[in-house]
């Protein structure tokens, strides 16, 4: 087998790369191509190797997703003469909803007509909520323990997953399904505001599904139900995600008999906070570092109005326990521009973004971390983890 025979099949060259060929120079002219599984239309640009190497990790960092069994709290109450708009509790998927949620918060709080706004928390949902109180032509104070850098927020994956543990269905019922879909569609809207800027906030990136037939082993027991009934929403918003595709053998380099294949939003978190925060600011808001010991202290602001968003820290400030911890850890490449897609293979996600590669432990599904209030780092983890990539990787060479 030549050398071209070799990486056509593996589709480095035409599979995922026509552009391979300009490389070449002469070879192209002498070498026939031969039959390509992917059809011109559909071809990718190349599918670059992650270096997957413990000697390339430079973190690993530990956050809880603030998850709560009837999704997230966007009540309202009074707390002596403030009115406070909660918005917490959304498991893995605050980013995703953020724009949708504060937007329904937002309204909320307005409805009052206050010249001024505070926002407890400077995570995902406190920055945005605090955008669109902007908006909504209030003054806005941000005040919080943490700044985004600092906060939960900062240490997510950086994906749309709008229904990752954001509720149980039965404890959710059905109605919360229609506001699941309303906050969905306007973050998913609101977030076009950040494709294509410099830095790239937000970006639309390829997602690769590996895996390979296990050996038949005889009968089988079914596989265990997951103990929880996670809620899982995506049907309905199937008109704006894209649809995954099982590619044809030879149509990437990945080595696995299957691939399938999506393309999803990913936020650049490191520089989707910037410019958020930027926004913030460049619009008048003001942000003080403080730390509240319970919900009465917020009757102690200046602004009567105030919107609630502590994340996991709900369970501490508003004695609120059903906020349930469900610990999650990253382990963070150097990163590496020249890669732009991400990977589920044998349990490990990667996603690579412009300040890291992000990978991740999966295994145990919807149940790993669930309770877990542990914000301690597993190297082992870490290196499991690292190895499965680094395994992958290995096979492709
Ligand atoms: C490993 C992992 C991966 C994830 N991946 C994704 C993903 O890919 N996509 C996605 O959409 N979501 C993801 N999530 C979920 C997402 O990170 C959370 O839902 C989101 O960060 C919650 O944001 P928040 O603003 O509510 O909370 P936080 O980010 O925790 O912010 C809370 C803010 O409130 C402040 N605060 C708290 N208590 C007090 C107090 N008493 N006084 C003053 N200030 C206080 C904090 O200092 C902070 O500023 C992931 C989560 C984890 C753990």
């Amino acid at each position: 087998m030549t050398e071209w025979d070799t990486l056509n099949r593996r589709g480095l060259l035409l599979g995922s790369a026509g552009v391979g060929l300009l490389g070449l120079g002469g070879c192209a002219t002498a070498l026939a191509p031969a039959p390509n599984p992917v059809p011109y239309a559909e071809r990718r640009p190349p599918i670059m190797p992650v270096h997957a190497r413990m000697d390339r990790l430079f973190d690993i960092t530990v956050c809880l997703r603030p998850f709560r069994a009837q999704g997230p709290r966007l009540d309202a109450e009074q707390v002596g003469d403030a009115l406070v708009v909660h918005n917490y509790g959304h498991g893995g998927s605050g980013w995703s909803l953020s724009w949708g949620s504060g937007a329904i918060a937002v309204r909320k709080a307005m409805a009052a007509s206050p010249a001024e706004i505070a926002v407890v928390g400077c995570g995902a949902l406190g920055l945005t909520s605090a955008i669109l109180a902007q908006e909504a032509g209030a003054k806005v104070t941000i005040y919080a323990k943490e700044l985004l850098a600092d906060a939960r927020s900062a240490r997510a994956t950086g994906s749309w997953t709008p229904d990752s543990r954001i509720a149980l269905a039965g404890a959710a019922g059905p109605q919360f399904g229609d506001l699941w879909e309303e906050m969905a569609r306007t973050s998913f809207k609101r977030y076009r505001r950040y494709l294509g800027l410099p830095g790239g906030p937000v970006e639309w990136t390829d997602r690769y599904y590996l895996s390979d037939p296990t050996p038949d082993t005889g009968p089988h027991e079914p596989p265990a139900p997951e103990p929880l009934d996670f809620a899982a929403y995506t049907d309905r918003i199937r008109d704006i995600n894209p649809r995954p595709e099982t590619l044809p053998a030879g149509a990437t380099p990945f080595p696995t008999a299957r691939v399938r294949r999506t393309s999803a939003m990913q936020f650049n978190i490191a520089d989707l906070g910037h410019t958020l925060m930027a926004d913030f600011l460049a619009a008048g808001g003001r942000i003080e570092r403080r730390e509240f010991r319970s919900l009465g202290d917020l009757a102690g602001l200046k602004q009567k109005v105030v919107i609630n968003c502590p994340g996991y820290g709900a369970r501490a400030l508003c004695k609120d326990e059903t906020v349930t911890p469900v610990r999650g850890q990253i382990s963070w490449l150097i990163p590496q521009p020249e890669v732009n897609y991400g990977v589920f293979y044998k349990g490990v996600s990667m996603l690579s973004r412009r300040d890291g590669i992000v990978v991740q432990a999966l295994w145990g599904g919807d149940m790993l971390g669930y309770g877990d209030d542990h914000e301690v780092v597993d190297r082992a983890e870490a290196e499991r983890a690292v190895g499965i990539l680094s395994e992958l990787y290995g096979r492709m060479m």
